[in-house]
């Protein structure tokens, strides 16, 4: 990056806010840098993410008793027919043809809500009225209804309801990935490992200072996730605060196939109780309850938050054993202090060029609406939205050769025999699979695995970790040394054994 760069519309953050709107924009013949200050697009709290897209279903009616904790006064939920509740509507419709152009993987799934006593029942019934306030078709099912379809489900089931419509989910960073490599083919300029350090108004527009040199832009969008704050107390426009709660979720081997569509107990404020089918076909455990964290990456994950989700997703599925367990990580999820039900997608009022998209939860599943949103709000403050003729909305995804057919495994292999050697055995990856993520801007192990799912699977990089890094090392040509798991500090290898021998060991 040169000293000085100049751009119509700086973005700050490339989680799915950033780059979803990078994408919109990148429609119209605006000038845009998106700045990011991890080394990879989608690393903040979108990393964590479920990924299930919001549409009124059962998913929702859950979250919105789950969430009703942040809400004062204990009511049991929030509201059906919020702004934020709209977005999801308007935004779901979009999502198969957005997955289609840009060939993101999107599951299809169905879900089953799970009463074992009364206090369930009345909350099932809760979750019924927010369904039918947001148009969603329930079925009641009786116990021998849901062990028809669940026949692993705990014997203490009384009754159920069922979604009968799809739970559409994607893979967040994927989903980032593709919106932010779209916008690149249409225009964006993309700068990792750049922070934004300050921020001064300056003549209509800002300067901005980043820790690689500094940045003239006529409008800021931020959207720094759970440092949007912060960013907006750089330009001292701040007039809102941000509040953050952590859980921990766990992964469980494939062989585990105890489950046919997502199950989850009747729901309760601040708690979740899910067991789901991840794309790829992992059990993931969603069970735990909402704790308030003051900084966002606080992201260890605790042995008894482990204990506390095998024994959540057993209350559902008994069957399920520690042993299925491949690994567990911890999502911050954020929240904003002046209206938790809602999102900051708005004009500052201290700076008519510098606006806000601080999305909360669900806010994979707001990311069109919300970006459009935000692109109209720049019209309306004076920027030239002028279409792009040439755009091109259409993006490819790395091939996946295992999920090539014979014919087309061949060719491929045929015009490129590194896709003939399996570098991950458990997720069946191949080396031209990696090579091809690291051509994209894959640049650490987390850059390579979250692009191809290489190290995913049962052995958790076991026996593919030092394969990658040896790759990695080659196409980037620095030494297995400097390769790191995810920036910064995070080295994988700090010394040659060797050279240890040589100082007379470790002390
Ligand atoms: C456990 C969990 C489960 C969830 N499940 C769902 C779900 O099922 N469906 C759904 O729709 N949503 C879900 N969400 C919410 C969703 O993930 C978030 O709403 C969304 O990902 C937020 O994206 P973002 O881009 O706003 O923030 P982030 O992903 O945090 O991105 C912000 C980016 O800004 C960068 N940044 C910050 N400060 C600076 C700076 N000074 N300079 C440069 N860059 C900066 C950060 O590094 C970060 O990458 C879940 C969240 C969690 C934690």
């Amino acid at each position: 990056m040169g000293n000085l760069l100049e751009t119509q519309v700086l973005i700050i953050g490339a989680g799915t806010t950033g780059t979803a709107i990078a994408r919109e924009l990148s429609k119209y013949k605006v000038d845009t840098i998106l700045l990011e200050s991890r080394e990879d697009i989608g690393m903040g709290e979108t990393k964590a993410s479920h990924g299930f897209i919001y549409s009124g279903g059962l998913t929702a009616a859950g979250s919105l008793v789950m969430k009703s904790v942040m809400l004062p006064s204990g009511q049991t939920a929030f509201n059906p027919r919020s702004r934020k509740t709209q977005m999801e509507h308007e935004s779901i419709k979009e999502f198969p043809s957005l997955a289609k152009e840009m060939e993101v993987g999107l599951s299809h799934d169905r879900r089953l809500m799970l009463a074992r006593d009364e206090g369930d029942l009345k909350m099932l019934k809760v979750a019924e009225r927010i369904c039918g306030d947001m148009g969603t078709k329930i079925t009641w099912l009786d116990r021998e209804g849901i062990l028809e379809r669940e026949p692993w489900v705990t014997k203490d089931v009384i009754a159920g309801i069922a979604d009968e419509g799809y739970q559409l989910s994607v893979y967040p960073w994927d989903w980032a990935i593709a919106l932010a490599e779209n916008a690149r083919q249409n225009g964006l300029r993309l700068l990792l490992l750049t922070e934004v350090i300050g921020i001064k108004p300056l003549g209509g527009g800002f300067m901005v200072y980043t820790n690689r040199g500094s940045i003239r832009t006529e409008f800021i969008i931020n959207a720094a996730g759970p440092y949007a704050d912060k960013v907006a107390k750089m330009a001292g426009v701040c007039d809102f605060g941000l509040t953050c709660t952590r859980s921990q979720m766990v992964i469980l081997d494939k062989r585990v196939n105890l489950l046919n569509q997502s199950v989850s107990l009747a729901p309760k404020p601040g708690k979740v109780r899910t067991l789901r089918k991840t794309i790829s076909g992992n059990i993931q455990t969603i069970c735990s309850e909402y704790y308030p964290v003051s900084d966002p990456e606080d992201t260890t994950t605790l042995m008894n938050w482990t204990d506390q989700s095998i024994a959540g997703a057993q209350e559902m599925i008994p069957s399920i054993s520690k042993k299925d367990i491949i690994t567990s990580y911890v999502g911050v999820r954020v929240f904003n202090t002046r209206d938790p039900e809602e999102d900051i997608l708005e004009v500052s009022k201290g700076n008519p060029r510098f606006l806000n998209a601080a999305i909360r939860l669900p806010g994979v599943s707001v990311t069109p609406a919300a970006a459009r949103h935000i692109v109209n709000l720049l019209g309306n403050q004076g920027l030239e939205l002028a279409t792009k003729t040439d755009f091109n909305p259409h993006r490819k995804r790395i091939p996946k050769v295992s999920e090539l057919p014979d014919e087309e495994r061949r060719k491929l292999i045929a015009q490129d025999p590194r896709y003939g050697h399996i570098v991950c055995r458990c997720e069946e990856v191949s080396e031209g699979e990696i090579v091809e993520a690291i051509r994209r801007g894959a640049r650490t192990v987390a850059g390579v695995k979250y692009r191809t799912r290489a190290g995913m699977g049962r052995c958790q990089r076991g026996f593919c970790g030092p394969r990658v890094l040896e790759i990695l090392a080659r196409e980037l040509d620095i030494p297995m040394r400097k390769v790191t798991q995810m920036g910064g500090l995070s080295r994988v290898l700090l010394y040659r054994s060797k050279d240890l021998l040589g100082s007379g060991g470790l002390t």
